[in-house]
């Protein structure tokens, strides 16, 4: 590709294309705020027919996701959940799935309380100790995981998994939201299909909620195209335009909440409360050297653990510049409580587990400036003193 990353996340090729010809040369994309199209003719189609199956500013869209992944094609839904329940239904009954354990929560709960209706049958491994080949049955159709992962950032050889799922006909998904296109495409290690919450950092705003499906495979694409139709979750055309100017600022962003996330994770790390601090950035992360192997970045979430749930409390109390919400990937620093938000529906003895307790804290570093993230962190930390 002719551009650098931070520039094609502005200047597609395509982009430039059609807006100096098909749109009176408008420099945003056009919202093509319409449900059906007129034909020429009978038998004539301008090449868009009705929204649900495509709209012009959901394909420029798809188009643009497709490229920063390097697929062959990409698909937007309404939310990222949408896009997982989309993608699960290129299964059949009795089709047996490996599961990262540690996945985002929302994913836990469509897998163990809707898709285990219709007889798909779920093991969750910890991919990087479980024994992967040992856990594959007969059924057994795809491997589907996420790194680092959501909040325990564990961290999966994706080159490795890909050689197994190739080896033995596996579907390989990685859900990539955590650290987006900009830090990492699986697609180039062998992954099959990308998954994105495009509300995080596509977004990147925390105001419009949105959900992605790339791949690189002609026969998920096409089955994909059939499924999108049929089923209509597909995202609606000012929701494309919001992620189409999201993605304007990706690199910026990524890169500042990138370097808020080190200073915080670094200062974290200091106080006497906090137990432990996990953020693949720091020299002390078990799986630093693969993080650098596999990925442009070490993004900016970060996982850190006080002494108790009571100090924990402290915290979220206290924090007033940091929002003490659910979500992430946003321009505003926010504050996750993994046991009452993300993980409520994880059944507790998994959370425990996977390391998840009542101590256990989640930041998703935004764009202000670390001074002020500091001072309030600083000042909510005073209560201790
Ligand atoms: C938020 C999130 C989802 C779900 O996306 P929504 O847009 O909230 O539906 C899936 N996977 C991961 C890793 C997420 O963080």
């Amino acid at each position: 590709m002719k551009y650098s990353l931070q520039t094609r996340c502005i200047h597609l090729e395509q982009e430039q294309k059609e807006a100096d010809t098909e749109h009176y040369g408008a420099v945003s994309f056009p919202i093509y705020q319409t449900a059906t199209y007129a034909h020429p003719k009978l038998g004539e189609s301008t090449g868009y027919d009705y929204s649900r199956l495509q709209n012009p500013t959901r394909s420029h869209l798809e188009q643009v996701v497709a490229k920063l992944e390097y697929g062959i094609d990409a698909f937007a839904l309404s939310s990222g959940m949408a896009a997982i329940t989309l993608l699960m239904e290129l299964f059949q009954p009795g089709d047996h799935f490996l599961v990262e354990g540690d996945l985002y929560g929302g994913s836990i709960r469509l897998f163990n309380h809707v898709n285990q209706k219709n007889q798909y049958q779920f093991s969750y491994l910890n991919f990087e100790q479980d024994d992967i080949e040992a856990n594959i049955q007969e059924n057994t159709k795809a491997i589907y995981i996420e790194t680092p992962t959501n909040p325990m950032m564990h961290v999966s050889d994706i080159e490795k998994i890909a050689k197994i799922a190739k080896k033995h006909n596996l579907l390989f998904i990685v859900d990539n939201t955590f650290l987006s296109p900009y830090f990492q495409n699986p697609l180039l290690l062998g992954a099959d299909v990308v998954i994105h919450s495009g509300t995080k950092f596509l977004g990147g705003h925390n105001d419009t909620l949105a959900g992605f499906i790339v791949t690189n495979r002609e026969d998920v694409q096409e089955r994909l195209r059939f499924l999108i139709k049929t089923t209509g979750a597909g995202l609606a055309p000012f929701d494309s335009w919001l992620l189409l100017r999201g993605i304007k600022t990706l690199a910026l962003r990524m890169e500042q909440a990138q370097k808020n996330a080190q200073e915080i994770a670094e200062w974290l790390a200091q106080q006497k409360e906090v137990k432990r601090v996990i953020y693949p950035g720091l020299k002390s992360f078990p799986q630093h050297a693969l993080m650098k192997k596999q990925a442009r970045g070490f993004g900016t979430m970060l996982t850190f653990e006080m002494g108790n749930a009571e100090q924990a409390r402290v915290i979220l109390d206290h924090i007033s510049l940091i929002k003490f919400a659910e979500s992430l990937g946003g321009v505003e620093t926010l504050m996750t409580y993994p046991t009452t938000q993300t993980h409520a529906d994880v059944p507790e003895e998994v959370r425990l587990k996977n390391g998840i307790t009542s101590a256990t804290l989640r930041l998703s570093t935004g764009i202000e400036d670390v001074k002020d993230l500091l001072a309030d962190l600083e000042q909510a930390f005073s209560n201790f003193k």
